[in-house]
């Protein structure tokens, strides 16, 4: 089901939610990214249908659902801290939206136990939420979000709460879940590498508005704008006269892009840190007035504090910006 935004506006004091036209792709993997208090939570609030937009249209599948109430959009949301009711089991957890739609016993226990098969929790549904790890305890809050059927699933920060090496795990099972399911998925996130790791589509927020929307390679290698060359990965910024560069006041490339030599670059500096990091090295690299730059090399390459290096960047990888605006593609 496409979901389409129209015109949505939605002031809260001094922040204003601004969202002209957006569509979030058909059983696709769409992440909403960006800074804290960019406006995440409260789109996702309002296509749930918690809060209302003070103007604008929510449109699911061409039908117009910007007046329903939440329970009549199909609609399932998991929170950030997954809100389990502490003293329910997990089975009667997940229960719980079937019972308000009073469904009968025999019917609520055949989509638990589907919906438990599926999350690999059926082994955990008579244990309370305290007794369940955190990876469990999502998956529970997942479960009664998914037991409703709802036509789009809605995930606010659904990793934050995770420790780094389960938060890995859990990232490439709810990628898997969505495509078994052939669900439309809306993840929203601060994490620019979480975003990049699952998404289909990113839609990248900042101060309320949408700065951009793309393929995470399309987000990656041709950003629209500063603030999303410097949000997304490692980022060099240099002002265009550095290189020589004319047409443009600012210079972005990303630190692969970039090659060390005795002898020859558009740049030169003095190495100031390394880094190494198993399958790469980063070094640091100091240029005129003290500016860092930052350049990605193999792990064999032998380069040493205090080594005098050549930078050199293909044309091709230069990202030019004027007024902060990129100026090609
Ligand atoms: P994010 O999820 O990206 O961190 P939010 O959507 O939660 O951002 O918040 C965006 C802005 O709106 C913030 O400045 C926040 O303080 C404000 N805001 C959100 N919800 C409310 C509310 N119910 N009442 C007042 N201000 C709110
Ligand atoms: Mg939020």
């Amino acid at each position: 089901m496409p979901l389409r935004l129209q015109n949505i506006r939605k002031k809260y004091g001094k922040f204003e939610l601004a969202i002209d036209e957006h569509t979030f792709m058909d059983k696709s993997y769409n992440v909403v990214l960006g800074p804290s208090g960019s406006g995440k939570t409260t789109t996702l609030r309002i296509i749930a249908g918690l809060e209302f937009p003070d103007s604008g249209r929510i449109l699911l599948d061409d039908e117009d659902i910007t007046d329903l109430p939440p329970f009549k959009r199909n609609i399932g949301l998991v929170f950030q801290n997954y809100a389990l009711y502490p003293h329910l089991t997990a089975y009667e957890n997940i229960a719980v939206p079937l019972k308000i739609k009073k469904m009968s016993k025999e019917e609520i226990d055949k989509r638990i136990k589907r919906v438990a098969e599926i999350l690999g929790i059926a082994g955990e549904l008579e244990k309370y939420p305290s007794q369940l790890s955190g990876g469990q305890q999502q998956r529970v809050a997942i479960a009664r979000a998914l037991v409703k059927e709802p036509r789009i699933l809605l995930l606010d920060e659904p990793l934050s709460n995770l420790d780094a090496r389960i938060r890995i795990e859990v990232r490439g099972f709810l990628k898997e879940l969505q495509r078994e399911l052939e669900m439309t998925v809306i993840h929203v996130t601060h994490d620019q590498e979480e975003a990049m790791s699952i998404a289909d589509n990113i839609v990248l927020l900042n101060a309320g508005k949408i700065v951009q929307s793309g393929s995470p390679f399309e987000i990656y290698r041709k950003p629209k704008d500063i603030f999303v060359f410097n949000f997304i990965g490692y980022s060099n910024l240099l002002p265009a006269k550095l290189l020589g560069i004319n047409n443009a006041d600012s210079v972005g490339f990303r630190p692969e892009d970039a090659r060390l030599s005795n002898n020859e670059g558009i740049l030169k500096g003095k190495v100031k840190r390394l880094q190494y990091l198993g399958s790469y090295k980063l070094i640091e690299i100091e240029i005129d007035e003290g500016r860092l730059v930052l350049v990605r090399v193999k792990p064999d390459e032998d380069w040493k504090e205090g080594d005098i290096v050549h930078i050199d960047v293909p044309i091709s990888s230069l990202i030019l910006f004027k007024d902060g605006v990129a100026t090609q593609g």
